[in-house]
């Protein structure tokens, strides 16, 4: 292990190398640290120097990871442990949803993170794995080979700047198997995490309970509400159609993909309204607040469960 200027390596056992803010020479850490943390855990060590997110401050309006510089960036970079990583796609998403949907609503997410945290937002990622949805026009869909292989650059990337966390902020489903393949290649060494919140299902499930009148699918009620919040000008509700057809069994057929998913639909889009995405994505934004400010103090967002002997 090499252990950060000044500090005196963790004794015991072979440690994993670490990539960190020091050992990359990102953050330096005062000369007179090892007085006072001999006994001290890196990250400890780390948000005493560096002052750690408070949700109640931040120092840059929004830190955008593409509008810092190369000079600018050790000093914001120092400040935080977590990237987030938007994944979006570009798919037919019904007659009345821009295709950029499964980007732009995360995208918007990811802007609200930026302005309330010091956690680093990337550029959104535009395109995704949208086999089931490119017989449609203007979809465009990325194999997962290829993808799998650019999350894990992106990704591996994050990691060689020392940060400890990435929250994939993912807003498409065909994209989840393919960031865990990516997130495993890239997470085997160090102390490297990613989490991967795939914000439709794992963000404000109890807001979606109480607002939603239809269950949600692809470009339905709760899409299309979001859609219709974020981006009121983007969405014609005049055109939306509602279908939604059930298979018993998980039917894979490149010949019948329009047939299995009419229009790109899959539930009913007309129950949708700009309130209701307003609810879903204050509160969805509010839980990913929990989340950074849990990852910062070195938390995972585990629930143990603790059963009766
Ligand atoms: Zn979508």
């Amino acid at each position: 292990m090499v252990a950060p200027p000044g500090f005196e390596p963790r004794s015991g056992g072979p440690e994993p190398p670490m990539l960190d803010h020091y050992t990359t020479g990102l953050c330096v850490a005062p000369k007179s640290a090892s007085v006072f943390f001999i006994f001290s855990v890196r990250r400890q060590t780390r948000r005493f120097f560096y002052k750690k997110t408070q949700l109640s401050h931040h120092d840059l309006e929004m830190p955008l990871w593409s509008e810092l510089t190369h000079g600018n960036f050790k000093e914001i970079a120092c400040k935080t442990e977590v990237v987030v990583m938007v994944t979006g796609a570009l798919e037919a998403h019904g007659k009345h949803l821009p295709l950029g949907t499964d980007t732009i609503l995360p995208e918007s997410l990811g802007t609200q993170i930026a302005k309330r945290t010091n956690a680093l937002v990337l550029p959104a990622i535009p395109f995704g794995e949208s086999w089931s949805f490119d017989q449609y026009d203007g979809t465009i869909s990325i194999q997962s080979d290829v993808l799998t292989g650019y999350y894990e650059s992106v990704m591996t990337a994050i990691f060689k700047h020392g940060f400890h966390y990435i929250v994939a902020l993912n807003g498409h489903g065909g994209n989840d198997p393919i960031l865990r393949q990516a997130a495993r290649k890239a997470t085997q060494e160090g102390e490297r995490t990613v989490v991967i919140v795939n914000w439709w299902r794992d963000l404000a499930k109890s807001v979606r309970e109480l607002v939603e009148e239809t269950p949600g699918g692809h470009a339905a009620e709760d899409e299309t509400s979001e859609a219709m919040h974020v981006r009121p000008d983007l969405v014609d509700m005049t055109v939306a159609e509602a279908h939604r057809i059930e298979t018993k069994f998980t039917i894979v057929s490149g010949a019948y993909r329009k047939d299995l998913l009419p229009s790109a639909v899959y539930g009913d889009p007309r129950k949708a309204s700009g309130e209701k995405g307003k609810a879903i994505m204050e509160q969805a934004e509010k839980e990913l607040l929990e989340l950074i400010n849990q990852l910062e103090q070195g938390q995972l967002p585990v629930e143990k469960t603790r059963f009766q002997p």
